[in-house]
């Protein structure tokens, strides 16, 4: 398998899709500008990812993070710019957590066996983005809008919409080929945060991690992790055990068990 390549979802809408960590980043070109769509994990994606963007268009790039979470933050030093943009709370997440993440994955790829990826991650510089702006973002003959949906994959998730072309990137509110991933997630609000996101009619969705889908693909997950939040709020109130909850998950113990340890959103606790 190549290690990245680019699938087209729409006209002047592009998909970088990874081998490693099944990962997917954007591109929307428009006439003036192109909107880049997450960074990559560390600055040699990212750089790598600039270059084949440079081989689809020269016009200049603004950046947009979906959330703080490395693998798709730490590439943002490899896109020089005025205009890297996030959640407002993203920015803290990341001065917050940014060293945290980087030894936790950098101990990870080492026990992996991949130390280059491991000393790119410890390389990275970490680049802070600002808040973006609310509202219609023109790049030229094109709009795209950036949404906070709600808590969902993080507290401070953010979608992009392309409207004209019924395209949306969900950041990790949604993965194909994967379970969703729980560890800094709202279970209990992030069914909620995916209606909004269905709402726009989105006919292709852009998932963090694996190959494009349909609404109908969303839909289905959608279920899933309401199925989980339920899980969550009787394993809260002391009406079933771990190991029950597990065992009517949608999914593998490890994400059950992690969906289990966060806080709820709503109504207190
Ligand atoms: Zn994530």
């Amino acid at each position: 398998m190549a290690e990245a390549w680019w699938v087209e979802v729409g006209e002047g809408i592009w998909v970088r899709r990874h081998a490693e960590l099944d990962l997917s980043l954007g591109l929307v070109v428009g006439e003036r500008s192109c909107l880049v769509v997450d960074t990559g994990g560390d600055e040699v994606q990212g750089a790598a990812f600039a270059g084949a963007i440079r081989e689809l268009t020269e016009l200049p790039w603004v950046v947009v993070l979906t959330h703080a979470h490395f693998d798709h933050a730490f590439g943002t030093a490899a896109f020089p710019s005025d205009e890297v943009w996030a959640h407002p709370a993203c920015r803290r997440e990341l001065e917050e957590t940014g060293e945290r993440q980087r030894q936790e994955w950098v101990t990870r790829y080492r026990k992996e066996n991949k130390p280059e990826i491991a000393d790119q991650i410890r390389r990275a510089r970490i680049v802070l983005p600002r808040s973006a702006p609310e509202g219609d973002v023109d790049l030229g003959g094109r709009i795209v809008r950036f949404i906070h949906p709600g808590p969902a994959h993080t507290g401070h998730d953010l979608v992009i919409h392309v409207p004209d072309a019924h395209v949306l990137f969900a950041g990790d509110l949604l993965e194909q080929g994967a379970p969703p991933a729980f560890g800094d997630a709202f279970p209990d609000v992030w069914p909620e945060a995916l209606d909004r996101v269905l709402a726009l009619k989105p006919t292709t969705l852009v998932p963090g991690h694996g190959d494009p889908v349909t609404a109908d693909f969303a839909r289905t997950q959608r279920e899933e992790i309401a199925q989980v939040a339920e899980l969550c709020r009787l394993f809260q109130e002391g009406r079933i055990t771990t190991e029950q909850a597990i065992e009517r998950s949608p999914y593998p113990a490890e994400f059950t068990s992690e969906a289990l340890s966060r806080p709820r959103r709503r109504g207190g606790r």
